[in-house]
């Protein structure tokens, strides 16, 4: 009787740190501005490992990660040479000008925030999670032999 249920507790802790890793494999996707259901996905298909593996060596979309910066306040694009810089910066690390600096924008930037992109996404995220952790319950309950 005791063995079964320390087998059924270690299914559990297999299958909640699969889906820890595959969240973590998600995360690191979209630190590189890549489809973190994406990797999370793929994690949860072929394993943890596998998809951390392929987020940690896949490209980063450099572009995405700049938009969503520029989208957030966080950067701005210099007026002379288009790098991407601090939005706080007075002078361009890339080309040495002097850029206007944003600190008048910065009061506003709170009140936009809620109607940007990334607002919107961190709802989506916070969605998907809720989600997701309704489904480890679920599998827990089932293993449990609940339902
Ligand atoms: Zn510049």
């Amino acid at each position: 009787m005791l063995g079964v249920k320390e087998e059924s507790d270690m299914e559990i802790a297999i299958i909640a740190s699969w889906i820890i890793f595959s969240i973590i494999g998600g995360v690191i996707a979209k630190h590189k501005g890549r489809s973190a259901i994406g990797f999370f996905l793929l994690c949860l298909l072929l394993s943890p490992l596998i998809g951390i593996i392929a987020a940690l060596v896949s490209e980063p979309n450099v572009a995405k990660l700049e938009s969503a910066r520029i989208a957030s306040g966080e950067s701005k694009k210099c007026p002379y040479c288009a790098e991407i810089i601090k939005r706080e910066a007075t002078v361009c690390r890339y080309c040495g000008r002097e850029v206007s600096s944003a600190s008048s924008s910065s009061s506003t930037t709170g009140l936009i925030y809620e109607h940007t992109p990334e607002f919107k996404e961190m709802r989506t995220r916070a969605l998907i999670i809720t989600a997701i952790v309704a489904a480890v319950l679920l599998i827990i309950i089932v293993l449990k032999g609940g339902l």
